[in-house]
């Protein structure tokens, strides 16, 4: 059986549903839209198993502004996603901030990155260490030179509250969600005509969005299409501190390294060793991550978590944008109808209220008009034209 949709959106993760929400509330769209989603459970999708952090300090406007909408839309999120008669959504948003710190070698690049976010309106402050040992009495300043602390617009909230509020809303206004995988998609005079379906039905839509995470390269190439995305491996450890600190921000050690509290526990991840640093490694966590990556930094940070507990642990994907580690957003150069919005490399469960918007805006008014997303598009990457942001975690 075939079914037919105005807009047929591939992955119905955050970033899909933010853009099935925001076109299906666009009073000036009245077309059908079909969320195409592979597994309900999102047992294994990045929007599950996220650290659902936000933050202010990227070091390309555009990414600032992506976030800065973000923090509003999740402050403000029953106004947006509440749905009447069922309960309200509940995030969990904190707000400590983000605190990078700097050794010698990165005092440069962090106050360069400084300089952009108060040209952008960043509620930023530069603090050096004894500031930063007044403000949090239990780290260790030891080798940094100077801290970089977000002061309002950053923390953290609940990512897969945030995406079933997304998919609920959207269902309420209208969108189908279709519990099924897209195994094909055939291509005929450049443009997608037909999405086959693993049940083997099919649908036809005038539009189709690849919002397929860290599967979105293997959802491009059944068009033909090479997406630079690769499924990398994040693991991220949750342990146990006897003592308590108050505030704690969202760190970012000179070591790579990130640690902040949830709840009565801490989170804390690393980059992987380059080696284990590829694409699509099983979602299993690597422990040694945690012996030889993550603890010495840590306890070397705050000497209260020398003697922690790990006491869980999970793994999962970044939508690893291997091209220049920012979202690729917007139309295939020469399949017109195919649009993309993935690749944001760790920062997209916090983008995803702005993208949705933008893409919706795409699709229903033909151009962006709340924020104009065209640096981010995929043409820069066969233009050889990368959007740098040096602020990657
Ligand atoms: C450990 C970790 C920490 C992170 N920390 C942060 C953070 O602090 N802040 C932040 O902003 N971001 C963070 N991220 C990144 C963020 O989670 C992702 O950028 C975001 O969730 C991507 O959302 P998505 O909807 O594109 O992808 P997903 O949530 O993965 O959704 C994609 C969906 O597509 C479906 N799909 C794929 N292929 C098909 C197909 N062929 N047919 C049907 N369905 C298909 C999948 O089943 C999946 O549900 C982190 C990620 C990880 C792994």
């Amino acid at each position: 059986m075939s079914a037919t949709y105005d807009v047929a959106i591939v992955g119905g993760g955050a970033v899909g549903s933010s853009i099935a929400y925001w076109l299906t509330r666009d009073p000036a769209w009245a077309g059908r839209v079909a969320v195409i989603e592979r597994d309900p459970t999102y047992a294994r999708a990045s929007s599950a198993l996220s650290a659902s952090s936000i933050r202010q300090q990227f070091s390309t406007p555009l990414n600032i502004a992506l976030s800065r909408f973000g923090i509003g839309f999740l402050r403000d999120v029953n106004a947006y996603l509440g749905v009447e008669g069922e309960p309200p959504v509940v995030l969990g948003l904190r707000e400590p901030g983000y605190l990078f710190l700097a050794t010698a070698a990165g005092e440069r690049v962090l106050r360069d990155n400084h300089a952009i976010q108060r040209a952008e309106n960043c509620a930023v402050a530069l603090l050096d260490p004894a500031a930063v040992v007044a403000r949090y009495p239990w780290m260790n300043l030891d080798g940094v030179v100077q801290a970089s602390l977000g002061t309002a617009n950053e923390g953290w909230f609940d990512g897969p509250a945030l995406m079933q509020a997304f998919r609920r809303k959207a269902r309420s206004q209208g969108a189908v969600y279709l519990h099924d995988e897209v195994v094909g998609i055939d291509v005929s005079a450049s443009r997608v005509s037909t999405l086959r379906l693993r049940s083997g039905e099919s649908v036809s839509a005038g539009v189709v969005v690849n919002a397929g995470g860290p599967w979105s390269a293997s959802v491009a190439a059944m068009a033909g299409v090479k997406l630079p995305v690769e499924a990398r491996r994040r693991c991220v450890f949750v342990f146990d501190c006897r003592e308590r600190f108050e505030g704690a921000p969202l760190t970012i050690d000179s070591s790579g390294i990130w640690f902040r509290p949830e709840g009565r526990y801490w989170l804390a991840g690393a980059p992987p060793k380059p080696e284990n640093d590829v694409d699509g490694l099983p979602l299993e966590v690597d422990h040694s991550e945690w012996d030889e990556l993550v603890w010495p930094p840590l306890a070397a940070r705050v000497p209260a978590f020398e003697s922690v507990k790990v006491v869980s642990a999970w793994a999962g994907y970044y939508e690893y944008n291997t091209f220049d580690h920012n979202g690729i957003v917007g139309p295939h150069p020469t399949i017109a109808n195919l649009i993309f919005a993935t690749g944001f490399s760790g920062h997209g469960i916090q983008q995803s209220p702005a993208t949705g918007r933008a893409v919706a805006e795409l699709i229903a008014h033909g151009r962006y008009v709340s924020l104009d997303l065209a640096p981010f598009g995929f043409d820069r990457i066969a233009a050889n034209r990368p959007v740098i942001e040096r602020n990657i975690i």
